[in-house]
């Protein structure tokens, strides 16, 4: 049989309101779960250890001991504590060669040039471009069709963020809180005020709440408006919020490209679109460039990788 790894709620919190919002199982069942994962608690502390069907007794008596690890996969992050996370780019602002809100519409790649929504144009030495593939090569001059039907065929999830503001500090000491609940619409909810204090007005919280579907494999159920009454009232079937609790603020966004999908499609396709940009000329990166899965600091690397390529190669033609 397949493997299969299941787990259904993992927090990195402790908090007793975290406890509150699992339904687990007995130890009864806990213990003949074999082909489904094993899910542990002790004390306040809550965690999901999946186990494969192939687990040995020695798994599982690790699975269910009253010490409960971090499973997390980042045990510790750097957060600033002023102005959120955007603030770390501030540095890059000043730079004197910016030009934001510029929305490129056409590349030519013969004539290098550039044009933009608008109406201004640019000629280019060399090119980088971290825009995600299926929007970058549709705007490339004469690109052929095998690499459009190439670039179609990758997959990736999107997202409709949910922001909530809430009149009480204490929602939950988690950053974290993951949800793999089929009757829950989000899978992942952030706190940012834990993040850091400075993120919300004083004796408030925040949570932004990830709904995710994928155009190719599991399109959005109705509108991404609304989600912001639907995460409402799964955070409260959770209990992180009370039923008299004031939401304060609320808002959503639609974020198109989230998570890189790696199904089968990718490996064949993604070397013809980014084999096709290689030869064009076209230096790619970041996440949606590179078509993986890349965190924000492996994008930014990866963004100095390109221009590093690009000074190389104008390097090369001038010797
Ligand atoms: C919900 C969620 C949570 C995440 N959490 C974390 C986390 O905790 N830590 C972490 O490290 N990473 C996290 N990530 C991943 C992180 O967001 C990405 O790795 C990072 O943003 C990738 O940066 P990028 O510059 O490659 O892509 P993007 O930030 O997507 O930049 C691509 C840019 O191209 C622009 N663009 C598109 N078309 C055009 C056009 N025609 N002309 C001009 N510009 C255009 C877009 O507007 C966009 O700004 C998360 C991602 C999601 C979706």
């Amino acid at each position: 049989m397949r493997a299969r790894w299941l787990s259904t709620v993992f927090s990195l919190t402790n908090s007793a309101a975290a406890t509150s919002r699992l339904r687990l199982p007995d130890a009864t069942s806990v213990a003949t779960s074999r082909s489904r994962g094993l899910r542990a608690f002790a004390g306040g502390c809550v965690a999901v250890v999946a186990v494969a069907p192939s687990a040995t007794n020695a798994e599982y008596c690790a699975a269910v001991s009253p010490v409960t690890p971090n499973i997390h996969y980042v045990q510790e992050f750097r957060y600033p504590r002023r102005n959120g996370f955007g603030s770390y780019l501030n540095m890059f602002v000043s730079e004197p060669d910016l030009h934001l809100g510029h929305q490129v519409t056409r590349i030519d790649p013969k004539k290098k040039i550039l044009e933009f929504a608008n109406g201004k144009q640019d000629i280019y030495a060399g090119l980088i471009s971290s825009l995600p593939l299926p929007d970058l090569i549709p705007l490339i001059e004469g690109v052929p069709s095998d690499v459009v039907d190439a670039v179609n065929l990758l997959a990736c999830s999107s997202c409709v963020l949910v922001n909530i503001g809430v009149d009480r500090d204490d929602v939950s000491d988690a950053h974290v809180s993951y949800f793999y609940d089929r009757d829950i619409c989000f899978s992942r909810l952030n706190f940012p005020h834990n993040m850091s204090r400075n993120n919300v007005p004083p004796g408030k919280s925040s949570i932004q709440a990830e709904v995710y579907y994928s155009r190719k494999y599991k399109p959005l159920d109705g509108d991404p408006a609304d989600y912001v009454d639907l995460v409402l009232t799964d955070i409260r079937k959770t209990g992180l919020l009370r039923p008299d609790d004031r939401i304060l603020y609320s808002d959503y966004s639609d974020v198109p490209y989230a998570n890189v999908i790696f199904d089968l499609d990718r490996g064949k396709a993604l070397a013809t679109v980014h084999g096709y940009l290689d030869n064009t000329g076209i230096a790619y990166c970041g996440r949606y460039g590179r078509w993986g899965y890349i965190w924000t600091d492996e994008a930014f690397v990866s963004g100095e990788e390109a221009a590093q390529q690009v000074l190389d190669k104008n390097l090369v033609t001038r010797q």
